[in-house]
Parts: structure tokens; sequence; C-alpha cells
């Protein structure tokens, strides 16, 4: 009996000094095309996050979709807890405005910091009379898929320059793996993207065939930048492409990592943790991400209030994202 009881409170005593096993929680980060940097960025994010998973409990997995807008419209139907967006469209699902007018204001959107800036990209044919932004008059162009923040930019863009959908020749909704084969084989004129560089869709482009990247500049786009606090002109450096070799201006918008009041404050704690305690280590695993700065990410292109777990961190560190 005496030996029973000794047994049993040898094996309470172990329990109490074993550490509890993190309960696992699962999360799912939406990205975009596997050819874009999204996709590696929040492959990034997850690894980072995994890293930690036996202290945290939490298991990211970086799920490939068509993009900004899909990742927004997942995230309020609960089917992503995370998502990486382009600045204009979270501000617009935050405010139901603009292609999110019909699905009125997302109150429950919550921003936890911004990566890399995507410039909003004209590829044209080398060999094509494009050299602006209204030389597509009359042009075939990949104006983007459905579900991707270039898509709903593209519809800004042309709006803002007074073109419509049919005065193009052909509005092409192409998925990443046949833009390639579309230009190249000359089935399309020129393609839009809104991207971080250097990114893999558009080497691929310029390693094919011979293509261009076209200026978008005027008075319609400093309008656009003027009067939106998302936007703010770029420019694509020089020798990133093959036979690009000078510097291109266009405007651009930053790529954020969004995510919802529902998502427990701990598990957006942990992801911003993972991300900002390895900021060297993040920095490395893509080189649009090469020069990401911490006081920066933790304010530009935040539309959306933060998320408490990201702001309990940015408490925790001393950083103030006012
Ligand atoms: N900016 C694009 C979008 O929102 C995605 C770019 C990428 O995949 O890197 O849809």
């Amino acid at each position: 009996m005496l030996n029973i009881k000794r047994f049993i409170l040898s094996a309470m005593l172990t329990l109490s000094f074993t550490p509890p096993a993190a309960a696992q929680q699962f999360i799912s980060m939406g990205t975009g095309s596997v050819s874009g940097v999204y996709y590696p960025t929040g492959f990034a994010i997850c690894r980072l996050v995994n890293k930690g998973r036996e202290t945290h409990g939490i298991r990211c997995s970086a799920r490939a979709t068509s993009g900004s807008v899909f990742n927004i419209n997942a995230l309020k139907t609960g089917q992503l807890s995370f998502g990486i967006a382009q600045s204009d469209w979270q501000y617009h699902a935050l405010n139901g405005s603009s292609t999110f007018k019909d699905a009125g204001q997302f109150t429950k959107l919550r921003a936890l910091f911004s990566v890399h800036a995507e410039p909003f990209t004209l590829i044209a044919r080398a060999d094509s009379d494009i050299n602006d932004f209204m030389d597509l008059r009359g042009k075939r162009v990949h104006v983007g898929n459905p579900g991707s923040g270039q898509r709903a930019t593209m519809e800004v863009v042309m709006q803002a320059m007074g073109l419509e959908m049919n005065d193009l020749a052909l509005a092409a909704e192409l998925k990443d793996s046949e833009m390639t084969r579309a230009i190249c084989s000359n089935q399309i004129d020129a393609m839009i993207y809104t991207i971080g560089h250097p990114a893999a869709a558009i080497t691929e482009v310029a390693d094919s065939c011979a293509v261009k990247l076209v200026k978008i500049s005027g008075d319609a786009i400093d309008k656009l930048v003027a009067d939106n606090a998302f936007y703010r002109v770029a420019t694509i450096p020089g020798g990133m492409y093959r036979g690009n070799d000078t510097a291109v201006t266009t405007f651009g918008v930053g790529a954020t990592v969004i995510s919802t009041s529902d998502v427990p404050k701990a598990v957006a704690y942990n992801v911003t943790k993972a991300v900002f305690d390895q900021l060297d280590a993040f920095k490395q695993l893509h080189p649009a991400l090469a020069n990401l700065q911490a006081n920066q990410m933790i304010k530009d292109g935040l539309s959306a209030p933060l998320h408490a777990g990201a702001a309990e961190y940015y408490k925790e560190r001393g950083w103030s994202p006012d």
C-alpha cells in the first residue's frame, strides 16, 4: 500500500516537473502564386514560426493562392488565419471601398507588419511599340488573374488613365504558369504584375525572350500617389532582369501581413516575434526581403489596426508604430 502511494506520489512529481506539451495549433498563411514573392515570403515566415513550435505549439503552413484579394476574402470566411496582401487592398477591405464596396467594411481586419515594396510593373515584348501605359490601347494585355492584387490595381490604374478593358484588343487573365509562353510566343504584347523584385515569375519571362520594363508615370499617376497614402513612387532598379539594365520609374504599394481579430493574441504575438527575433535570417530567405528595416515594417502601409498580439510584441521591444 505504502509502495503504491509512493509510486503515485513520484508519478505526480514527474508529471509536474515535465513542462506541459504546448497544445498544437495549426495556422495557414495565404500567399500568392508559387513563382511570385508572396509564396517564398509566407514560406519564410512559417519556417521561422515552426522553428519555435516546441515552445509555442503553433504549426504554420503557407498556401499558394491567387493573391491579395483572395487572401482578404479567405480571412473573412475564416478559411485562412493569416495572409499577405497589398497595402492598397488592405486599406480598401478595411474601409469597404473600391473593389470591396459591395463587401462593406471588414472591421475585424488586423495588420501585423509590412514586408517588401511592390512596384506596379508593366512588361512588354521588346519588339512592341509599348513605351508608356497609354500605348496599351489596342494591344493584347494580361491584366492579372482574378483574385490577385495586380488585377484590382490594374482596374484602378486604367480608370485613372481613362482606359477601359474594351480599349484593349485582348484583356487576358492568365495564371503565372501561362505567362511566359503567352508573351514569348506572341499571344500577348504585354503583362502587368504588382510584385517585389527580383521575382522568379519575371526572371522566367526575361530569360525566355526579349522583353522590356515600361515606365508608368504622368499626371494621373502623380495624382493617385498624392491622394492615397498607400501608394508611392517606386523604382525598379536596373540589372534585375536580362535586357533591362536601366532603372524604371513606376508607382507601387507595400506587401503587408494581415490577420483578423478572431485569431488569438498569443498566436499573432508568436508569428510577429518569430519574424522580428530572427529578422536577419528572414531577410536572407529571399532577395526581395534583403533591405527590410524593423522601424518601417511596424508602420508602413498598415491601415488596419494592429493585431493585439503584434502590438504586444512591439510594446515589449519598446517600439512605437505611431
Ligand atoms: N501583389 C500580388 C497580389 O496581391 C502578389 C505578388 C506575389 O505573389 O509576390 O496578388
